[in-house]
């Protein structure tokens, strides 16, 4: 009998038997309010009816039309209709499985497209476990500790985590663009510079919401050094914080190339880089994908994980109950001086807690995600010292459904403080 291996690390001790919008069951039939969506995945709740029926009568139909061999109606039919959801001028997609081999294949793209060797990203992103994403991938030391060296040609720069430097927002935006336009004119040269990668919310680092004038002075910067603007938009995207990519918060900034993955399929494994179609282009045709790429049912429930999106109004539900979830978790910290800071777009709301000298506290959230699962809620913690909670609900969720996760929380938080 073989067990499984300790590399796998599991948030809760919890086994789930089965899904139903935004409630898991588990084994003994104890039912609880996911309030991590699979990590933002599951938008459309677990086991969406319309999604389930999508991929039934694909898997009925093919399961696995392999696509440099042939292709398929599903990965067809999800292109189009991808056009109605992309910004205007973004109009190329290609399909691999998550979101680390998309993000990879965002920076191949850059390299190949733009003939320059480096991509600058920033202090605590989170971009992946694979080789390359891990490399640029600062949110935490596990992602990158004993794994060194990790694949070269990645220069970082500060992220305007406004809370943790003490400074305004407009403080730290200044102070991350100095630095990067310092970091421009020494360690990463602009013209060797293929590409900056930024997350629209910084998500596994610690659900801070990247300021919007400083995704204008990266859009400013990369156009006057010819870099190119790389929106990860793994955790963002697919109405998650309010608006359908989380870059459309900074008005008039489009990236160059967007990578999607979680959101898009409902649970189903895959993700898409897009861009306009002359820089996909210079792409080398051939050096990307796999053989899972663009599965055929991954597609059908992408496709079905759309309508239900429109159809229901899930992006305007995601805005409208993420304020009700962030006002309702401020006016929680009003009652408990070891939060520090609440935060959120849409339904992206993180908490962080720290010690009485402002010290990022991963202890007091550990015993505070732990009790909010004893009570029934599910929660994910992130941060570099796993200090922040964070809830991230399915975009189906209703009013009472954020109202029934506040008065869990509230409990947990009272068990974690006293
Ligand atoms: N980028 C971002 C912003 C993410 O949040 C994640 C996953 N948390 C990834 C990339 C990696 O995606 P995957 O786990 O599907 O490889």
């Amino acid at each position: 009998m073989a067990s499984l291996s300790p590399l796998l690390v599991q948030a809760t001790p919890v086994q789930v038997a089965r899904g139903e919008g935004v409630h898991l069951y588990d084994t003994d039939g104890n039912r609880y309010l996911d309030f991590t969506a699979g990590i933002g995945v599951t938008s459309t709740g677990h086991c969406h009816p319309r999604v389930v029926a999508a991929a039934q009568e694909q898997v009925a139909t093919l399961i696995h039309g392999q696509y440099t061999t042939v292709m398929h109606q599903p990965l067809l039919r999800l292109t189009e209709r991808l056009g109605d959801v992309l910004p205007a001028g973004i109009d190329s997609v290609f399909y691999v499985n998550s979101g680390s081999e998309a993000v990879e294949a965002s920076v191949r793209l850059a390299r190949h497209a733009t003939g320059r060797p480096l991509v600058v990203a920033f202090d605590g992103g989170f971009h992946g476990r694979t080789m390359g994403a891990a490399a640029l991938t600062t949110s935490g030391a596990k992602i990158r500790s004993g794994n060194t060296p990790m694949m070269g040609g990645v220069a970082f720069a500060p992220f305007p985590y406004a809370y943790r430097y003490g400074w305004s927002e407009d403080e730290a935006v200044a102070f991350a663009l100095r630095e990067l336009d310092r970091l421009l004119l020494t360690a990463a040269p602009a013209a060797d510079v293929a590409a900056f990668i930024v997350e629209p919310v910084l998500g596994e680092g610690g659900y801070v919401p990247t300021p919007a004038s400083f995704l204008v002075g990266l859009r400013e910067r990369a156009d006057r050094h010819g870099i190119l603007l790389i929106a990860d938009e793994v955790q963002t995207g697919f109405g998650r914080t309010g608006l359908f990519w989380g870059h459309q918060h900074a008005p008039g900034v489009t990236p160059d190339v967007i990578v999607t993955a979680k959101g898009l399929a409902s649970g189903f494994p895959l993700s898409a880089i897009a861009a306009p179609a002359a820089l996909m282009a210079k792409g080398r045709p051939g050096s990307q994908g796999g053989t899972y790429g663009g599965n055929a049912v991954a597609c059908a429930a992408a496709l079905a994980t759309l309508d239900v999106i429109e159809d229901e109004g899930l992006v305007a539900n995601a805005a409208k109950q993420g304020l009700r979830l962030l006002d309702a978790a401020r006016d929680l910290a009003a009652d408990h001086p070891g939060i520090g800071d609440v935060r959120g777009r849409g339904l992206m709301v993180g908490t962080e807690f720290v010690t009485p000298d402002g010290r990022p506290d991963g202890a007091t959230a550990a015993r505070a995600h732990a009790a909010a699962a004893a009570h029934g809620l599910l929660l994910l913690t992130c941060g570099a010292e796993g200090h922040v909670v964070r809830m991230i609900p399915p975009l189906v969720v209703t009013a009472d459904q954020v109202d029934e996760g506040i008065a869990l929380w509230s409990k947990a938080l009272t068990d974690a403080t006293t």
